[in-house]
């Protein structure tokens, strides 16, 4: 099936094709370890989780390689503030080394209850220092680096004649900014390869180098470690969208000159997930996260579903009236889904699924337009032509695209009403329909609270009623 993802490099909606046939190279910014992740930064993930669920959905081998920022990301992505996670450490008393390892778990946790499939490789930047090292060392060769002494080794960008292709900037005018005062600086975008260690103190992440001993600049690690992962030339490479005007603007100057260009075929962004008053943010310090959601007693795949009801290169605006609607949103689909277990008749009609199955994955594999195919979903559920056996194994592949677990849901609402309930409710039960129908809705209601107490939700039906065991 055709491929179209929108390039950022071209500013144009292009047809994918592989540098290998069948087999994709992907790379994704991932996340700096100095606090948990937020619904925000979920948001990139998941959708680093659906390029690649399409991907192999389409045939695909996909090599995916994400990143762990451990080291070397300041406050500021221009190389100037705090220590990212030094300050992380600061906070908690806790090491440096510590918070990263807290906090790789806790997104890994996070990732999971959301159903993101873990990459090929997860990979942490202080675990490649010697790889981050040797590409500088042949930038200095190429003559693309200078000292400021007492701070560190730069890239100058000026020495780069495509610099700010990515995000469609002025090379003049960013020479320009060169004249403004910039902390010794040849050109206000030039930025950190290798950080010395302060002089009168020890970091608590610092190594040797060539240069002095201190640490590698934020934008290394992940031109680094995808060179090592995914060869010198790779497909895809994404990230949140401010990584377009200086982290990925970055990666491309220090890898280019070194393994030619294209370096990437296709860039892709992501847009935010906002707060009604800004963009959600780590720093802002409100924010909610994955696990907050869980102890608040939603089933993290609403939060998946309302993100799939939009587009990637849409913000989303999050909101618990926003994120209620879907929970409903998804529920009514479980419930049809266990329906169709109750009666599962005739065979899978294999023309009728490759009609669906391509129906559902076209707008997908068309820039990710995952809110068309839930739209195909809900189309396929009212098709009274297509039997419960072909819907089931069509909501099997739908799993499998969207990773929204529809099956495992639905299965477990089905296993829970699929339980006898006892006499002794059943009798409630049955007391508390002829309340009804004696129209003494008090004592109707208080039966129904007995119900409950004993673990049961009972519902009216056609036929009276069905008592369904509570979760
Ligand atoms: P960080 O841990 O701050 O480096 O962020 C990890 C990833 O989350 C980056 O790719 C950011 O672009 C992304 N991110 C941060 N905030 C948001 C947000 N509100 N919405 C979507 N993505 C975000
Ligand atoms: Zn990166």
């Amino acid at each position: 099936m055709q491929i179209r993802l929108y390039n950022t490099m071209t500013r144009k909606l292009e047809e994918f094709k592989p540098i290998t046939p069948n087999h994709v190279g992907y790379y994704n910014c991932g996340p700096t370890v100095y606090w948990d992740q937020h619904l925000g930064n979920m948001r990139t993930f998941l959708n680093a989780d659906i390029l690649k669920r399409m991907l192999l959905a389409n045939g695909y081998t996909v090599n995916h390689v994400m990143n762990y920022t451990d080291v070397g990301h300041l406050t500021s992505d221009e190389d100037t503030g705090e220590d990212k996670m030094e300050k992380g450490a600061a906070r908690e008393n806790i090491s440096v080394w510590e918070v990263a390892a807290k906090y790789i778990k806790s997104c890994e946790r996070d990732m999971a209850s959301l159903n993101i499939l873990p990459p090929t490789h997860a990979v942490r930047a202080t675990d490649h220092i010697k790889e981050q090292i040797e590409l500088l060392q042949k930038l200095e060769k190429m003559g693309f680096t200078y000292e400021i002494p007492g701070d560190g080794i730069y890239y100058d960008t000026s020495k780069f004649p495509d610099y700010g292709a990515l995000g469609g900037q002025n090379l003049s005018e960013l020479k320009a900014g060169a004249r403004i005062e910039n902390n010794g600086k040849r050109n206000i975008t030039d930025f950190a390869l290798w950080k010395f260690s302060p002089r009168d103190s020890k970091r608590q992440m610092e190594w040797d180098s060539p240069w002095g001993v201190g640490f590698p600049g934020w934008h290394l690690e992940c031109s680094a470690m995808s060179m090592k992962y995914l060869g010198d030339h790779f497909d895809i490479h994404s990230g949140g969208q401010e990584h377009i005007k200086v982290h990925h603007t970055n990666e491309i100057a220090q890898s280019e000159p070194i393994v030619g260009k294209p370096w990437v075929h296709y860039w892709v962004h992501w847009e935010w997930l906002m707060l009604k008053d800004g963009k959600m943010a780590k720093s802002s310090g409100s924010f909610w996260t994955v696990q907050g959601l869980i102890d608040k007693g939603y089933d993290p795949m609403t939060y998946r579903y309302l993100l799939l009801l939009g587009h990637y290169r849409q913000p989303i605006v999050f909101s618990f009236e926003s994120l209620d609607a879907a929970a409903t949103g998804y529920k009514n689909i479980i419930r049809k889904v266990a329906d169709l277990m109750n009666d599962k008749s005739g065979d899978t009609d294999q023309d009728l699924y490759q009609q669906w199955h391509d129906k559902i994955l076209a707008p997908v594999s068309d820039n990710l337009k995952t809110a068309e195919a839930l739209v195909v979903i809900q189309d396929l559920l009212k098709d009274k032509t297509v039997n419960n056996t072909t819907k089931l194994a069509l909501f099997g592949f739908i799993d499998d695209l969207l990773g929204l677990q529809f099956i495992d849901r639905a299965t477990k609402l089905h296993k829970l009403e699929s339980v006898e309930a006892p006499e002794n409710v059943k009798e409630l039960a049955q007391k508390r329909l002829e309340a009804k129908k004696s129209r003494d809705f008090a004592l109707a209601d208080s039966l129904r609270s007995e119900i409950d107490s004993l673990g049961w939700n009972v519902l009216d039906s056609v036929d009276g009623f069905k008592l369904v065991k509570k979760q």
